[in-house]
C-alpha cells in the first residue's frame, strides 16, 4: 500500500487567512467561512478535500505556524514553544469560491457537548470565531479516489465525514450509482444535498442513546457490495474499521475500501 495517498500534494502548501464570519448552520454544524488573498492560489480538488487548521492558542493570540519541507511539518511544530503552539486539528473544505482578490474556504465544524459544555478546542473557537482573527492551513489533499473501473458507490458517514461526503457527492458523474449513508446527531442536521440521480441517499439522524457512528454502521453491514464497486467509510473509528471489516466480509475487496477514523467516542 502506498505511505502516502495518490492525491495528497508533494510539497503541500501552509496557507495563512482570516476569519470572515461564524453562523450556525444546523443544530450540529457551525459554518467558519475563511478568506484572504493568499487563497487564490488554493487548489480545490472538490469531493473530500481535507487540511490540517491551525488556529492561535487562544483568542487575539498570535498564531505560530511550523516550517514545512515537503511533506514533513511535524517535528517542527513540536519545536515551537508548548506556550505558544498552535492548535492543530483536521478539517474538510466544506466550499470554497475561488476569487483574485477575496476567494472564501468554508470549514463546517460539528459542535458536540459535554454535558452542557461545549467540546473540543475547535468548536469553541467555531462558534466565538471573530472576524480577522488568524488561522493557518496545509493542504492535504483528497483521500476519495476511486479505480477508474468502479461501477457502483457505497458511501458512509458520521457528521464529521458530512462535509467530505456532500463534496463527493457533488464530484460523482451524473452516471454514478449507489448508496450513501449520512449519520447525524439530530434531524435538524438533515438538509438538502445535490448527488447523483442514481445514487440513493439515506439520512440517519441518531436517537438518544446511540453512539456515534453505529446507526450508519449496521446500515452497512446489510449492504451486499457490488465486488467492482468502490467504498469510502469515515468518522467515529468504530464505524470506519467495522465498515471496512463488513464491507470486505461481503464480498468487497479491500483495494476497493477507503476509510479513515476521523474521531474517538
Ligand atoms: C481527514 C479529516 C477530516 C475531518 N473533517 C472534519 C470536518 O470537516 N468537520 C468536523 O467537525 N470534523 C472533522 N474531522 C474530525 C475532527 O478532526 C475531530 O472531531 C477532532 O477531534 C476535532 O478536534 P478538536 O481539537 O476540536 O477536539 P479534540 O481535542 O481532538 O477532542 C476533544 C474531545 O472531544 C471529543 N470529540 C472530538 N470530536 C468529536 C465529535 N465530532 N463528537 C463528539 N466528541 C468529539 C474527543 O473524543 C475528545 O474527547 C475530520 C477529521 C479528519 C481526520
Amino acid at each position: 500500500m502506498a505511505r502516502y495517498p495518490r492525491l495528497m500534494p508533494t510539497e503541500p502548501r501552509l496557507f495563512t487567512a482570516t476569519v470572515a464570519r461564524t453562523e450556525r448552520v444546523s443544530p450540529s454544524f457551525q459554518r467558519v467561512t475563511i478568506t484572504g488573498g493568499e487563497l487564490a492560489a488554493f487548489e480545490w480538488l472538490g469531493r473530500d478535500h481535507w487540511f490540517r487548521l491551525f488556529l492561535p492558542q487562544a483568542p487575539g493570540a498570535p498564531l505560530r505556524l511550523p516550517k514545512v519541507k515537503g511533506r514533513s511539518w511535524w517535528r517542527s511544530y513540536l519545536m515551537i514553544p508548548a506556550g505558544e503552539r498552535p492548535h492543530c486539528s483536521n478539517y474538510t473544505v466544506a466550499d470554497f469560491r475561488p476569487d483574485a482578490d477575496a476567494s472564501e474556504l468554508d470549514i463546517d465544524v460539528v459542535l458536540h457537548w459535554h454535558g452542557d459544555e461545549l467540546g473540543g478546542a475547535v468548536a469553541t473557537w467555531a462558534v466565538g470565531a471573530v472576524p480577522g482573527s488568524p488561522v493557518g492551513f496545509l493542504d492535504q489533499g483528497a483521500m476519495f479516489d476511486p479505480p477508474e473501473d468502479a461501477s457502483e458507490f457505497c458511501l458512509a458517514a458520521d457528521e464529521t465525514g458530512l462535509p467530505g461526503l456532500r463534496g463527493i457527492l457533488r464530484h460523482l458523474p451524473e452516471s454514478a450509482t449507489g448508496t450513501a449513508f449520512l449519520e447525524v446527531p439530530d434531524g435538524g442536521d438533515v438538509t438538502e444535498l445535490a448527488a447523483p440521480a442514481g445514487v440513493d441517499v439515506r439520512w440517519l439522524p441518531r436517537t438518544n442513546g446511540h453512539t456515534p457512528g453505529q446507526l450508519a454502521l449496521a446500515a452497512l453491514q446489510e449492504v451486499s457490495p457490488d465486488p467492482d464497486g468502490y467504498a469510502f467509510v469515515v468518522g467515529e473509528s468504530g464505524l470506519a474499521t467495522g465498515g471496512r471489516r463488513a464491507l470486505k466480509k461481503a464480498g468487497l475487496p479491500t483495494s476497493r475500501i477507503t476509510f479513515s477514523g476521523f474521531w474517538r467516542a
